[in-house]
């Protein structure tokens, strides 16, 4: 039977970095085994739901790559279903309806509560055979009282719950909604789910999944919990702990290589290895890797990872996907192969870093950084500037290393160290004390640029 595994957020948010690791590895078995990658949306709590979060997520998840084979299936226009569902099972008396109300389920819980017991709802509508004429009932499975429920997790192993544990659960609310175990089995069940991989989180929800599998005669899907990601401080990852939306990395810059590269490390490995490319982890990936432990989210690596690729990746595909960035700090696409970009890549943490790096070769500062002058542009400076500007307008060639060799051979003729011929420089270049390196920024430049800059200096600061 081909493997079918489905990826189903509730469109309450955007995705988030736990949620993407999830989607990844549903993605990576189907794709492994040569299955089919399903997309569901789980948007039946009106309250909570926006299609505004909907489109987010689909846009997260095309922009990782995770390409889906069918769906997205929107509950939302499927309960019409759930209900007709529900009412077989009613029929089939494996279901009932409970006419309780509120405030009398508040009072059985706490009743139990004084009592030292759990609360639970009691089942004192599975015998009723009449409706009540002002409420609006529920639907409620018929748990089985006895026995237990067992399953074999791909990732956790045995797992077996007694099913004392668990009450009879609302599988359509008052209004006819769907509450998420029931709406999840029957949709796994008519999408034909094979393999439902999804976090840990949900390990309990599943023995009541599994009875209601069972109550609708449907063949049981494997299950694969995976486990949780946490922040460095051990709590589960949340906005707490900085950015954890897909879509916030993704406008600060960082590729969707590193992101896939830092989620597939978390929860799985393959042996030590750190970088993995997309066919990579396609051909390596497996369940049986993936740790039970929580994984712990690293921004440092992310970091890391992503000047990996800033580094490696076709110099087209960093300027393609520059061009966004450019175009909202208003500066121009970047043109094929600019001297600057060798080095700004080998420097930036990010796409929004490298833009920030490559302004100065488009615009001219408008504003000095007022420390930076005080401490750089001093009149024995300016001097120096002068003459430096007279030799670079001579310079036979305009490139990094002749103008590295022309600037280191000026400053040991004056008796200083580069760094005192290149900090003035770069802030008469620039405005400030920080920019690409000196040789690359006038090459960047050009000639006239560069010198027309030079022949313009701020004012002398205000004494501090
Ligand atoms: N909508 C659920 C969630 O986002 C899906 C859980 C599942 O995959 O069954 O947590």
């Amino acid at each position: 039977m081909r493997v079918r595994t489905r990826f189903a957020p509730s469109p309450t948010g955007y995705l988030h970095l736990g949620g993407a690791r999830t989607a990844l590895f549903s993605w990576l078995y189907a794709r492994r085994e040569e299955g089919l990658f399903l997309l569901r949306i789980e948007d039946t709590d009106p309250e909570r739901s926006e299609a505004r979060y909907s489109e987010a997520i689909l846009d997260s998840l095309r922009w990782l790559g995770l390409d889906w084979d069918e769906g997205p299936i929107y509950q939302s226009q499927r309960l019409g279903r759930y209900r007709e569902v529900a009412e077989a099972l009613v029929q089939a008396g494996r279901a009932y309806r409970c006419y309780c109300t509120p405030q009398e389920l508040e009072t059985m819980r706490a009743e139990q509560t004084t009592r030292g017991l759990k609360p639970r709802y009691d089942g004192r509508c599975r015998m009723r055979t009449e409706p009540r004429a002002d409420v609006r009932p529920v639907v409620r499975f018929r748990t089985p009282e006895a026995g237990s429920v067992a399953f074999t997790d791909l990732v956790r192993g045995a797992i077996r719950f007694d099913n004392a544990e668990l009450d009879d659960l609302v599988l359509l609310r008052s209004d006819g909604s769907p509450t998420y175990n029931f709406g999840v089995v029957v949709d796994d069940h008519d999408m034909g789910v094979t393999h439902v991989v999804r976090g840990d989180d949900h390990i309990n929800n599943t023995p009541r999944q599994i009875h209601l599998f069972e109550a609708l005669r449907a063949p049981l899907p494997a299950f694969a919990h995976v486990p949780m990601i946490l922040g460095a401080d051990g709590t589960r990852l949340s906005k707490r702990h900085g950015a954890v939306s897909v879509g916030h990395y993704r406008e600060e810059g960082y590729l969707p290589e590193a992101l896939l590269n830092l989620l597939v490390r978390m929860g799985w490995s393959h042996g030590d290895q750190e970088i993995f490319t997309r066919e990579e982890m396609m051909r390596l990936f497996s369940l049986e890797h993936v740790q039970r432990a929580p994984a712990v989210f690293d921004p440092k690596k992310l970091d890391w990872l992503n000047q990996h690729y800033l580094k490696t990746l076709p110099e087209e595909r960093i300027r393609r996907e520059l061009v966004p960035f450019f175009a909202r700090a208003g500066l121009p696409p970047p043109e094929a192969s600019p001297v600057w970009l060798e080095a700004l890549r080998s420097r930036a943490r990010t796409l929004a870093d490298m833009t920030a790096q490559a302004r100065v070769f488009y615009t001219r500062a408008e504003n000095y950084d007022p420390e930076a002058v005080r401490r750089h542009l001093g009149d024995g400076a300016r001097a120096l500037l002068a003459d430096l500007r007279t030799l670079l307008a001579t310079l036979p060639t305009w490139s990094p290393p002749s103008l590295h060799a022309a600037l280191a051979s000026f400053a040991d003729s004056r008796g200083v160290k580069l760094g005192a011929v290149a900090q003035p420089l770069r802030v008469a270049l620039t405005g400030s004390s920080v920019s690409p390196p000196i040789d690359v920024l006038l090459a960047g430049l050009g000639r006239d640029e560069s010198l027309g800059r030079l022949e313009i200096l701020p004012p002398p600061a205000p004494e501090a």
